[in-house]
């Protein structure tokens, strides 16, 4: 693996143009990154196809015309903070959200969406492999996925990214 410390703001704005492209022209982009976000150690390549496929993703569920937001803020996770049943370790996290006003995705299938090769999308548009890979990235990573979804209200992912240790 070829982890390195990296700004996530850096790498999110060289994005920015890339994603854009990739989206449909009555799709809205909002951008919601803070400032001063703490460095994380990660595969740059690696994050940047993670974000190109959620984005994709995203454009795929909302069907020409929608928002997509992508924000990037730090957030400090406590002992009793109520994320920590779910086996998540306390600790410094940047948590990076891509959230769309898409179809949504059925309770029932919340759950398999990360499997390899599940896909909801007609033959030759989709291989099921997007959201295995972003899973896979957040746990080589050290960090964890999380989805949230209503039904024609709209999906968000967050990606949580432990705080590195080391400066650069
Ligand atoms: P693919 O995009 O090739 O279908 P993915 O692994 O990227 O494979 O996604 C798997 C499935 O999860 C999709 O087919 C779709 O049903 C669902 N999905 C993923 N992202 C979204 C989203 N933002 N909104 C609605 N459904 C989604
Ligand atoms: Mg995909």
């Amino acid at each position: 693996i070829n982890s390195e410390v990296c700004h996530i703001d850096d790498i999110l704005s060289d994005l920015i143009e890339l994603i854009t492209k990739s989206l449909t022209r009555n799709i809205q982009i909002v951008l919601e990154i803070s400032k001063d976000l703490w460095p994380v150690l990660i595969d740059r390549g690696d994050f940047e196809d993670v974000m190109i496929n959620l984005a994709i993703n995203a454009r795929d569920a909302m069907d020409g015309q929608g928002t997509l937001t992508i924000g990037a803020t730090n957030v400090s996770l406590d002992t009793d903070d109520s994320l920590i049943v779910r086996n998540r370790q306390p600790g410094d996290y940047i948590c990076i959200s891509v959230k769309d006003t898409g179809s949504g995705i059925p309770k029932e299938l919340q759950e398999k969406i990360f499997d390899p090769f599940f896909t909801t999308k007609e033959k030759g548009k989709g291989t099921g492999l997007g959201l295995s890979m972003v899973y896979g990235f957040a746990k080589r990573s050290s960090g964890f996925l999380e989805v949230e979804s209503h039904e024609n209200i709209g999906t968000t992912f967050c990606l949580w990214l432990p705080r590195s240790e080391t400066v650069s």
